[in-house]
Formats: C-alpha cells, structure tokens, sequence
C-alpha cells in the first residue's frame, strides 16, 4: 500500500510511515490506489459474477469490489456481515426531470446490518485492524450511537473485543 500526504505531496510506502495516519509534516495520509494497472474489462466481469455470491466475503455490496478497495488485504482478513447489499428505488420520474438526468436512483443504506451507511466503512477499517494484527478495537464518538454499534457488529465477528466510549451530551 502507498500513500501521498494530501498537505505536501509526500509519497510513503507503508514500511515507511511512522503514524499510520499522519505525515512528517502533520499532513493527513491519502492511500493510493493504481487503477491504471487494474484490468477494466477483466473487472467488470469479475464484479458480475460475484453477483451470485451468498457465503463468501464477495457477497458483501462492499468487498464484492475488493480489487478497488482493497486489493492488498487478504481475503481471510475481511470483517464482514454482508454490508452494503442494499436497495435500489427509483426516483419519481418529476424528480429526474428537475434534476435533468434520465434515471434517478437512491441507495437505502439504512438496509444496513446496523443501519447506517457507515457500516460501509466500517467493514473496511475492522478488516484492516485484523489485518494489521489488532483483536480488540475501539470507537470514541460523541453520543454513543451507531457509528460504535457498527465497529462493534464487525469486530465481533471472528473473535474480536469491541469498547466503546462515549462522550458529549445526549440530546
Ligand atoms: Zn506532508
């Protein structure tokens, strides 16, 4: 994996990064990706017929795109309740016309494990803490709500411990 400090331009490989999130300069890490290597076709292809998954990772709407995400990571290392397999509604047609496309369509992420987009995510950050070596994982967020429930719903997952801590007041 490489990353380019989105401050200084800086580029760093992984071994040589000290903070996994941080530039020397104190500039947030970008990770680069090298799509021009990806084959666009083969892709497709491979993208389709995981459309047919059901046990596997790849039946997550996430790791289904695995080789865009994360190509790096192993597939034993993915964290995964089948996040972002969710519905597609189609906007009224009044509602394409004013926004001047010809298909309109919306994503119901609340269709999500915990219901929240940002399972999505999640799945991501848990499978590389797996990855990296980490079993217990922690969230601290303002108000304990769903953003912690998803880091626990997918670190629960293969034996991981899960803390959260919340702070900020309740509204
Ligand atoms: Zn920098």
């Amino acid at each position: 994996m490489k990353f380019r400090c989105v401050d200084c331009g800086t580029k760093w490989t992984e071994k040589e990064i000290v903070n996994p999130f941080l530039c020397r300069c104190g500039g947030l890490l970008d990770v680069m990706q090298d799509l021009e290597a990806l084959d666009g076709e083969r892709l497709r292809e491979l993208f389709q017929a995981r459309l047919s998954e059901r046990i596997t990772p790849y039946a997550s709407g996430v790791w289904r795109y695995k080789e865009l995400i994360a190509p790096e990571l192993p597939l034993e290392a993915l964290v995964t309740r089948f996040e972002g397999n969710t519905a597609l509604f189609r906007a009224a047609s009044g509602l394409e016309q004013s926004v001047g496309v010809r298909k309109l369509w919306f994503k119901a992420q609340s269709g999500n494990p915990s219901g929240s987009f940002k399972d999505n995510g999640m799945t991501a950050a848990v499978s590389y803490g797996k990855a990296m070596g980490y079993t217990r994982f922690t969230c601290f967020h303002r108000q304990y709500g769903i953003l912690p429930g998803d880091v626990c719903g997918g670190s629960r997952r293969r034996g991981a411990r899960f803390f959260a801590r919340s702070f900020g007041s309740a509204e």
